[in-house]
């Protein structure tokens, strides 16, 4: 699922493609985009480790996620990014 949210971080294009060049891609398809956090990297929303980042290309794509997460949410150009944290 994906989310729009009011106040959540925002990336500007430095900081996106920084964050994005650190990530493994996953998954893609054209309306979703999966990176997988293999280094560790913090959450900007609540600054604990996420697992993966989830780009939305289309606000309609709906996730079937299987397994239960908490998921942040920040921008990049107006797209929404979640981050998910596995419990
Ligand atoms: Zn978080």
């Amino acid at each position: 699922m994906c989310f729009k949210y009011g106040a959540v971080p925002h990336f500007g294009m430095d900081g996106y493609d920084e964050l994005v060049s650190s990530l493994t891609p996953r998954q893609e398809s054209d309306s979703v985009t999966i990176y997988q956090n293999t280094v560790g990297l913090a959450c900007p929303a609540c600054e604990e480790r996420f697992d993966n980042l989830i780009l939305c290309k289309d606000e309609t794509n709906t996730l079937e996620l299987d397994f239960a997460m908490d998921i942040c949410t920040a921008t990049h150009d107006n797209n929404p990014l979640l981050f998910t944290h596995k419990h």
